[in-house]
């Protein structure tokens, strides 16, 4: 089953590390300035751990 990748909006700085990490599942919101899950993203992307484990203020989940 797939899982679920989510961003805490209020904790994402939108530093784009998630975004160039991996942009299979991220992608930046210019009206936010915030990072975006893809509606494509499967959550099973392999690039997804290293986003998380990137991410400066710690504000991407996924659940299993
Ligand atoms: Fe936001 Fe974290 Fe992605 Fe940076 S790495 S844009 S803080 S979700």
């Amino acid at each position: 089953m797939a899982k679920k990748v989510t961003i805490d909006d209020d904790e994402c700085i939108g530093c784009e590390s998630c975004v160039e990490i991996c942009p299979d599942v991220f992608e930046f919101d210019d009206d936010s300035t915030k990072a975006l899950v893809k509606d494509t993203a499967t959550g099973e992307e392999d690039c997804i751990d290293e986003a998380i484990a990137s991410c400066p203020t710690e504000c991407i989940e996924r659940e299993d």
